[in-house]
């Protein structure tokens, strides 16, 4: 007798393959089309995160063992993991499953088939089923294609996959890596000379290894002593098997102004500064002498304290908006604001755009793929998470069409005005759109000001831009050093926490519906003591604090970038106000080397972060960034991590100074001067360093 389930098995893996593609859709929102069925899905665009979530919904589905190594080495493609499925799965178990199905609904325990006596399945049962699944699947394809067909709103411009691929091939729509996910690359070395790494590149990249663990090997030793205990996304950030060496973050000990000081003892101009928290630099005497007074008489959790009224109406003044309330990060500030709008306005939908970041919490951490439809970007959190959120592109008309022709069903338009991603997109007229169009429609508009907040301007975006949203919310700046987190907005927004206006000695009750908003630390007296020291401080040096750092930042930006353009270096730097943020324009494998190679140099950074000049920088440390900046592109460029103008083209080669050990001056076959080294595989001959 032939066994019915070998002879039905390519429709059984045909069928298993819709069913991936449909999970991998729904969880990832990344398309796989029928030719890239053999590629591996990291270079596909998949990364550690959609791998994790695969391995997730995949093991739910099919009550199999996967794990997210699995999907990296052995069934790293489409193909191979169908394979593995159609193996370990019993044909009995495949159910087909309406497309549309959420992809979090856990996977309904098998149902048996009917049996004959002899524990077989009926052959024509078997067959009226897969009938069944092949009609289905092939629905499913139809609608994934039409999905595919079309543009997709909310998606960051395609741009080269992996700096790896084919330069030559089409460039997939690839989810951007979602905010400060810790990013972890797993992918095997290349080969010394093969791959994209280069022989020479490789020695130049292990001298640099050598020389950056020596500086800061008291932070190598400590990340490794506290790996056990320590669970920090920050530490693994970056992590790749070529420079695993010197993945750790500089560890600390203490700072003054715009210097850090680390474990070695090795001193750092300040980059970074607290993610855009810092706008005075470190240890400023009006927050420590406001925070050492607190600290004396006492900074209690309970209590209303004497302070809370006082700085909400400072907020008030500088926002110009009716009412302000507390919490304790940028992220309960934002998920605050959208539980008022829909509070307020009783519809569900709100809206933000691509690029954008709003914090930490399930409903920002979305990502959009398709047309319209937000994805969870990170595993844990589950699609219905995105359900009511609408992901659209960024400046565009055609996103101010949808929010107009949506407008009914929106509770609010999330929108962080400058995008600390892009911090050179300032789309003032679409604002002012935004501004009208939701106006008309009743819907919330709510400015995430938590790095534009103080920083642009006294009013932050709303001043400089002269736009007045419903809802803003801060963080960062404000709390002078200090966790906090503020919701301002007009009164009718606001109500919602509290009632709204009622006196004693009358009939008058809180009369706006309240939602829910609390937390154990919120209006913590350290952080409103060093609030109120921060804006006494901007209100004494009015808006000629922003308009001079803004300038200060203006002013270097623009050094660094006429230097990459006299080096032919593919490197842009971008800013807004006193952010600003490094952009390489191509794809080289190791130019992230940059940022190692500035803290090598005393700058403190975090790769890919935006960065910030505060009032504690100097004409001289802002000298010492760009001649760090200079010095790191160099060696790149000698290093041939980043390309060059050709040898020749008024470059110098200084004998005395080889970018190796070892490399020595010859002539490439133009006849230009270059450097060589030994060849490691073949014996008498030389390698050019490019
Ligand atoms: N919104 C924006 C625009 C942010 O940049 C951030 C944090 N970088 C947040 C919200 C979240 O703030 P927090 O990290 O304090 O939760």
């Amino acid at each position: 007798m032939p066994d019915p389930r070998a002879s039905n098995e390519p429709s059984r893996e045909a069928a298993i393959s819709a069913d991936v593609v449909r999970i991998i859709d729904e969880a990832t929102g990344i398309p796989i089309e029928s030719s890239e069925s053999a590629v591996p899905f990291v270079e596909l665009g998949f990364d550690s995160l959609s791998l994790t979530q695969l391995a997730i919904q995949v093991r739910q589905r099919y009550q199999v063992e996967l794990t997210f190594r699995q999907l990296m080495e052995s069934h790293r493609s489409l193909d191979s993991l169908v394979a593995y499925l159609t193996k370990q799965v019993p044909a009995t178990s495949i159910e087909p499953k309406p497309a549309g199905g959420g992809a979090e609904e856990v996977a309904r325990a098998p149902t048996p088939m009917p049996e004959v006596s002899n524990g077989a399945v009926a052959p024509q049962m078997l067959e009226q089923v897969i009938r069944q699944q092949m009609e289905m699947m092939s629905q499913q394809l139809q609608l994934l294609c039409r999905a595919h067909g079309d543009p997709g709103f909310g998606q960051p411009a395609p741009k080269s996959q992996n700096g790896r691929g084919d330069p030559g091939s089409e460039p997939r729509r690839e989810p951007e890596a979602f905010g400060a996910i810790a990013r972890i690359d797993t992918k095997p070395e290349p080969e010394a000379g093969g791959g994209s790494i280069s022989a020479a590149q490789r020695l130049r990249l292990e001298a640099f290894i050598r020389r950056y663990a020596e500086r800061t090997q008291q932070s190598k030793a400590y990340t490794q002593a506290h790996r056990a205990h320590l669970a920090d996304p920050r530490v693994v950030n970056g992590f790749a098997p070529l420079t695993k060496e010197i993945t750790y973050q500089i560890v600390v000990e203490r700072s003054e102004g715009s210097r850090l000081w680390d474990l070695d003892g090795n001193e750092y101009i300040d980059a970074l500064n607290g993610f855009g928290m810092s706008l005075f630099g470190w240890q400023p005497d009006f927050i420590v002498d406001a925070i050492k007074r607190r600290i004396d008489e006492g900074y209690e959790i309970g209590p209303q304290h004497a302070l809370t009224g006082e700085v909400a109406a400072m907020i008030c003044e500088f926002t110009g908006f009716d009412r302000a309330g507390f919490c304790n990060t940028g992220s309960e500030a934002v998920m605050g604001a959208m539980r008022v709008a829909r509070t307020v306005t009783g519809r569900s939908t709100i809206v933000i755009f691509s690029g954008a970041y709003h914090g930490i919490f399930d409903e920002v951490v979305v990502r959009a793929t398709g047309k319209q439809r937000a994805f969870p970007a990170a595993p844990g959190i589950m699609p219905s998470a995105a359900k009511n959120v609408l992901v659209l592109e960024y400046g565009t008309p055609e996103s101010l069409a949808i929010i107009k022709s949506r407008a009914h069903e929106l509770a609010a338009v999330l929108v962080e005005p400058v995008q600390s991603r892009r911090p050179d997109f300032q789309p003032r007229d679409f604002l002012q759109e935004l501004r009208e169009v939701t106006q008309e429609s009743g819907t919330v508009l709510i400015f995430d000001e938590v790095v534009t907040g103080f920083r642009s301007h006294p009013a932050g975006i709303q001043g400089l831009f002269g736009i007045q949203a419903d809802i803003c919310t801060y963080g960062k700046v404000i709390g002078g050093g200090f966790p906090i987190g503020v919701i301002a907005g007009k009164s009718e927004f606001m109500d919602a926490l509290d009632g709204g206006a009622w006196q004693y000695g009358d009939d008058s009750i809180p009369a706006a519906g309240v939602t829910y908003f609390a937390g154990t630390f919120v209006r913590h007296p350290l952080a409103l003591a060093a609030t109120k020291a921060a804006l006494e401080h901007l209100r004494a040096r009015g808006p000629a604090l922003q308009v001079a750092l803004t300038s200060q930042t203006d002013e270097m930006v623009a050094a660094l970038n006429e230097f990459c353009r006299e080096v032919g270096a593919p490197i842009s730097v971008v800013s807004f106000a006193s952010m600003w943020r490094i952009n390489f324009t191509q794809e080289h494998p190791l130019q992230g080397l940059l940022f190692a190679m500035l803290r090598l140099r005393g700058v403190h950074i975090i790769d890919n972060f935006p960065c910030f000049l505060t009032t504690a920088h100097t004409a001289q440390d802002v000298a010492q960034i760009i001649s760090a900046f200079q010095e790191s592109v160099t060696e790149l460029q000698a290093g041939g991590f980043l390309p060059r103008p050709k040898s020749g083209a008024g470059v110098v080669l200084d004998d005395a100074n080889p970018p190796v050990p070892g490399a020595r001056i010859g002539k490439d076959e133009d006849g230009n001067a270059a450097w060589f080294i030994p060849n490691p595989e073949v014996p008498g001959k030389y390698l050019r360093l490019d």
